[in-house]
């Protein structure tokens, strides 16, 4: 069947600029804006500018360049927001909702960075 990719999808009209949004950072493949309706007091969006569904999609025909662009502009968000354990940071989360099970509103591959409060048990058991 394929990865059908939806045009009209939220994200791809954020991309065309149709809507706006609260840009973080930007680079060649990769743009990262802040979540319209925050879980966590640090709540940021990292999508590849290429169209592309969700992450299995993404690693199958992204290219290397985009794969290494996208994978290094979630770590510098991470670097932004001061979130590095290793740099005194108090830590994050990193979530990429995939599909039915996964609970994934927007068609578009994104990977949620989340912290800024203690963030609880990883999902409800
Ligand atoms: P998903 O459930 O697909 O992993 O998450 C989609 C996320 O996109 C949600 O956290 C939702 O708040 C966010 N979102 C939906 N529409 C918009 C929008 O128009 N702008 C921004 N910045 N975030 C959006």
């Amino acid at each position: 069947m394929g990865y059908q990719y939806d045009q009209d999808n939220i994200f791809a009209k954020i991309l065309r600029k149709e809507i706006p949004c609260d840009t973080v950072c930007e680079t060649k493949h990769s743009l990262a804006f802040k979540d319209i309706n925050p879980a966590s007091p640090i709540h940021i969006l990292i999508i590849p500018k290429g169209a592309y569904i969700n992450f299995d999609h993404f690693v199958k025909e992204a290219s290397e360049e985009e794969i290494i662009d996208f994978n290094r502009t979630i770590a510098e968000v991470v670097q932004l927001e001061k979130l590095n354990p290793d740099l005194d940071g108090h830590g994050y989360r990193l979530i990429a909702n995939t599909g039915l099970h996964g609970v994934q509103e927007v068609p578009h591959l994104h990977f949620h960075v989340l912290g800024g409060k203690a963030l609880g048990p990883m999902v409800v058991r």
